[in-house]
C-alpha cells in the first residue's frame, strides 16, 4: 500500500504543472491546458511533448482492468502528446500565437481498453483530472513533424488526420493562417461519430474567416449532414478530395500532413525474411498518394518527400 504522505510526496517531487482549462467535449474527449511551472521552451507548431501521472492517481471507471505491483504504485506513467491549438484567440476572430501563452494545449482521447496489447495506463487516469490539479508536463518539446520542409506560401497544404490526430494540423494551421500562408489548406479529419469533431465550430468559423482555408469533418460510423462514411484514403482515390479542393493534386506544388492512426497513414514496412520493402494491405494515404507521383518522408535517412506523417501508436 502507499501512504498519504508517499502520495504528497511524489506529486510534490514529480509534478511541475498545473491544469488551467479543461474542456471535456464529452465523456471520452478534452482539450486539456496546462502551465507548466517553468518558462516553457518556443516549440514549433506539429511537435509533442509528455504528460505523466503516477500510478497512484485514480482511473475513470468504464475501463479495462488494471492489476499493478504495490512497487510500481509511486511510478509515473508518461506518454506523447502533441501540442494543439484552438486556432483562434478565445472569443475572437484572432488567429493565435503560441508566444503570447504560457501553457500548452491538448486534445486527448480515452482509450478505455486495448484487447491487442498494454493496459492503457495514462489516459483513464488523465480523465479524472480537473482544472488546478497537478500533473507532469515533459520540459522538452520535440519532434520532426513540422511545417519545415513547407517553404512557398502557395503550395496547397493537406492537413489529414483521424482523431486526435488534428492536434498537431491545428497548431500547423495557426502557424499557417497567422503568417499569411496563401495556398489552399485543407484540414480533414475522419472520426466515428460526429460529436467526435471537437473543434468544429472553430473550423467553421476559420473557413468564413480566410477564403483559402477548408474543413472536411468525414466520418465512419454515421452520416453527416450532406456527407457521407467514408475513410481518407477513399477519398483520394475516388478523386472526392480533388473535387472538394478544386484543383488537382500536383505534387510539384503539394505538401501532405498525415497524423493518428497508422493503419490511415498506411507506413510501409520491412520485410523480415527478404529484406524488402513492402506496404500494408489495405493501403493507406501514403500508399495511394505515391502511386500519384508523391514521395513520403524517410525517417530512417530523414529525408523530406512532399509526405509527412506522424503515428500514434
Ligand atoms: C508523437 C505522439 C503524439 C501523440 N499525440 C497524441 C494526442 O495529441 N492526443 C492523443 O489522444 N493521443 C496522442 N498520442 C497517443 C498517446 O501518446 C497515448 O498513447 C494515448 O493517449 C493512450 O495512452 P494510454 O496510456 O491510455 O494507452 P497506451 O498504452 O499508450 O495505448 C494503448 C492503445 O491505445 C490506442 N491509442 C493510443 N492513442 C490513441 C489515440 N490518440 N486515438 C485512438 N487510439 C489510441 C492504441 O491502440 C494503443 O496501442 C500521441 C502519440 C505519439 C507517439
Amino acid at each position: 500500500m502507499i501512504t498519504p504522505e508517499q502520495i504528497a510526496e511524489v506529486r510534490a517531487a514529480r509534478y511541475n504543472a498545473t491544469v488551467t482549462h479543461l474542456h471535456k467535449r464529452h465523456d471520452d474527449l478534452m482539450v486539456l491546458r496546462v502551465k507548466p511551472d517553468f518558462p516553457r521552451q518556443n516549440y514549433l507548431a506539429g511537435q509533442y511533448c509528455t504528460l505523466g501521472l503516477a500510478y497512484f492517481e485514480p482511473r475513470v471507471g468504464g475501463c479495462q482492468a488494471e492489476s499493478l505491483k504495490p512497487d510500481e504504485l509511486p511510478k509515473l506513467v508518461r506518454r506523447s502528446y502533441s501540442i494543439s491549438s484552438s486556432i483562434l484567440q478565445d472569443g475572437t476572430d484572432e488567429v493565435r500565437c503560441p508566444a503570447d501563452d504560457d501553457w500548452l494545449e491538448f486534445y486527448i482521447v480515452l482509450v478505455r481498453d486495448n484487447p491487442d496489447g498494454r493496459v492503457p495506463a495514462l489516459t483513464p487516469r488523465l480523465f479524472g483530472l480537473k482544472e488546478g490539479d497537478r500533473l507532469q508536463v515533459g520540459e522538452k518539446i520535440v519532434g520532426h513533424f513540422t511545417l519545415e520542409p513547407v517553404t512557398r506560401k502557395i503550395d496547397t497544404i493537406l492537413l489529414l488526420s483521424t482523431g486526435t490526430g488534428e492536434a498537431p494540423h491545428n497548431s500547423m494551421a495557426a502557424d499557417l493562417l497567422r503568417t499569411g500562408h496563401t495556398g489552399p489548406i485543407v484540414n480533414a479529419c475522419c472520426v466515428r461519430f460526429a460529436r467526435d469533431l471537437g473543434y468544429m465550430d472553430t473550423h467553421r468559423r476559420l473557413e468564413k474567416l480566410f477564403p483559402n482555408y477548408k474543413y472536411l469533418p468525414l466520418t465512419t460510423r454515421e452520416n453527416l449532414a450532406g456527407g457521407s462514411k467514408k475513410y481518407i484514403q477513399d477519398l483520394i482515390a475516388s478523386g472526392e478530395l480533388e473535387q472538394f479542393l478544386g484543383a488537382k493534386l500536383d505534387p510539384s506544388a503539394c505538401h501532405v500532413f498525415l497524423c493518428g492512426n497508422p493503419k490511415m497513414i498506411g507506413i510501409p514496412y520491412k520485410e523480415k525474411e527478404s529484406g524488402t520493402w513492402k506496404h500494408p494491405e489495405p493501403l493507406g494515404v501514403i500508399e495511394v498518394l505515391e502511386r500519384r507521383g508523391f514521395t513520403a518522408d524517410n525517417p530512417t535517412t530523414r529525408v523530406h518527400g512532399n509526405v509527412h506523417f506522424e503515428k500514434y501508436w
